[in-house]
């Protein structure tokens, strides 16, 4: 997601005021791996979700009814499911494998017993009712029509859907949805049906089917209900699909909108190509791109990019929110960080590869100016100095989103391109990708790709940029050896970090105004002496002229 319109501090204080902290469950129960947000379930794999979701007539303000339906993998330890819930909702009845079961509510969970254990299969319903108040986000648009639109990240489906509310565990969903007309429903998935039920006493029922042929996790599964319009991109990317054929792509909104839809969406189809060719076919049945009520300026919904509504008008979204938002199908939706310390691996390849958007329609200045961008928040933001981009020591998830796991991460990236290069950088990224999607990863995983087609250990690279606060902190000092024909350059670095291995790049400019671009392989010292052999003297050295360096440097000629 990218957060681009609540002001910082007024979004920690929201989230803080959501977080929910299980206790530990009693003996009885599968154990809650310990972990942010409730963790996974021990001996426990969710393998899909059907939801059926019936909204009143005189729509969404009113109660809401909900059957899910849990079939989950457990071993013969396991004698209750344990699902997140929201204590607000109401739970009328279970059932398991169609019998009626018994279940208690401790906290926001349903805890749902189970026959003697064995190793299978079961399904587990739960009926429950009532009003959400977050995860759901029910409201009145423009017009006075009633919507709601599902706003999960990153552990808020459980204010609405009874789920092993972890990303760990992702899960096939269906969504079986009825709205009275003239709402209609976009979810994740492709849609298997959309008919309309007849009615003596009200308005027609609009019935809505989507169903997802992948797994995904909670924070990316959503409905949203509204009445919307609808405009069709049509097909894009052909071939570069994971299923046959192309990928389908829409834009959905408020009727009164779809005179402003942004014609930034021309080029969704570009976008979608780019990222397949440079990480491996779209993961998803189709892509919908959905004005909604989300928090963030846009949300990386499964094949339902959920943006904020208030987006939708001429020049915007931008195309780099809509590359940002598509490149998190791929990272984060597709492969999915398994714990929250590691959300990098979703808003960093997110950040970066909107970068690379740049760079591909845009050009190589553009792109520079993006990087720049991206430097320039890393060196404002406190947390870079404070906390390392993997925080393994993150005590609330209200503190998941920050400029470490967006621009120090996504230019983390970049430096590490430039350390191995195009070709071992993108084959690492596409190894990474097929051995993980639709399951999950951690950095470490990463890191072994990259080293594999680098044919080298990186273990200094992750470690310095990922697993330790701080950025680079350089000065260089310059002269011409006359007697030696070469440039000698001292550096210095700081001492508030342990000094970096890095790269930095130099263009010498000679005495006619031609440049010569050089690399210079700076080692982990805090001083050290680097020759640049030259047949004539230099007018000038320019450093770091790539921008790509994550940090700072002074320099000046002795
Ligand atoms: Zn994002």
């Amino acid at each position: 997601m990218r957060i681009s319109f609540v002001p910082s501090s007024a979004f920690v204080v929201l989230l803080t005021a959501l977080v929910t902290f299980h206790p530990a469950a009693p003996a009885l129960f599968a154990q809650p791996t310990p972990s942010l947000t409730g963790g996974s379930r021990a001996n426990i794999d969710v393998l899909h979700y059907e939801f059926r979701i019936d909204f009143p007539n005189r729509g969404a303000l009113d109660t809401i009814r909900f059957a899910a339906t849990t079939t989950a993998r457990r071993t013969s330890a396991v004698t209750s499911l344990s699902l997140d819930l929201v204590a607000s909702l109401h739970v009328d009845s279970t059932y398991v494998n169609g019998v009626p079961s018994t279940f208690t509510r401790p906290g926001d969970s349903v805890n749902v017993a189970l026959p003697a254990g064995s190793m299978d299969t079961i399904r587990v319903a739960i009926f429950y009712h009532g009003v959400p108040t977050d995860g759901l986000i029910i409201r009145r648009d423009a017009t006075g029509a009633w919507t709601a639109f599902g706003d999960n990240f990153p552990d808020r489906a459980r204010q609405w859907l009874a789920t092993v509310d972890h990303p760990s565990d992702k899960a096939l969903v269906d969504w079986i949805v009825r709205a009275p007309a003239p709402h209609r429903v976009i979810a994740n998935g492709e849609l298997v049906e959309e008919s309309l039920e007849p009615s003596v006493t009200t308005a027609p029922i609009v019935r809505t089917h989507w169903r997802t042929i992948r797994p995904i996790y909670t924070a990316v599964m959503v409905i949203g209900v509204a009445p919307f319009a609808v405009l069709e991109l049509g097909d894009t990317a052909c071939g570069l699909a994971e299923r046959a054929g192309c990928v389908r792509q829409s834009v959905w909104t408020n009727p009164e909108r779809r005179a402003v839809i942004p014609g930034n969406f021309a080029r969704a189809g570009e976008i979608v190509a780019l990222f397949s060719k440079l990480v491996g076919p779209f993961p998803y049945e189709k892509l919908a791109h959905v004005a909604s009520s989300t928090r963030y300026g846009g949300m990386e919904n499964a094949g339902a990019i959920f943006y904020a509504e208030h987006l939708f008008k001429p020049g915007s979204p931008t195309e780099s929110l809509i590359a940002h938002e598509t490149a998190h199908q791929w990272f984060g939706d597709a492969v999915t960080e398994r714990e929250w310390p590691h959300v990098w691996l979703s808003e960093g390849f997110a950040t970066y590869f909107a970068a690379l958007w740049t760079e591909h329609a845009h050009g190589d200045s553009a792109f520079r100016q993006d990087l720049s961008n991206m430097r320039t928040k890393v060196l404002k933001s406190p947390i870079t100095v404070e906390k390392p981009v993997v925080d393994e020591g993150l005590d609330s998830v209200a503190r998941v989103l920050n400029t470490n796991v967006y621009e120090k991460a996504g230019f983390t990236l970049h430096l590490l391109r430039r350390e191995i290069g195009d070709s071992a950088f993108f084959r690492g990224i596409r190894a990474y990708y097929v051995a993980h999607r639709h399951s999950n990863a951690l950095t470490a995983d990463l890191q072994r790709a990259f080293e594999k087609t680098a044919g080298r250990s990186l273990e200094w690279f992750f470690a310095q940029w990922m697993r330790r606060p701080g950025v680079a902190d350089l000065t260089a000092t310059w002269h011409w050896d006359s007697t030696r024909k070469r440039v000698v350059v001292a550096v210095v670095q700081g001492h508030q970090f342990a000094p970096y291995k890095l790269s930095l790049t130099v263009d010498v400019v000679d005495a006619k105004g031609a440049t010569k671009r050089v690399r210079l392989a700076i080692p982990a010292a805090s001083t050290s002496s680097i020759t640049i052999p030259l047949t004539t003297a230099p007018r000038s050295l320019n450093f770091d002229a790539d921008v790509s360096l994550l940090g700072t440097i002074r320099s000046s000629r002795r």
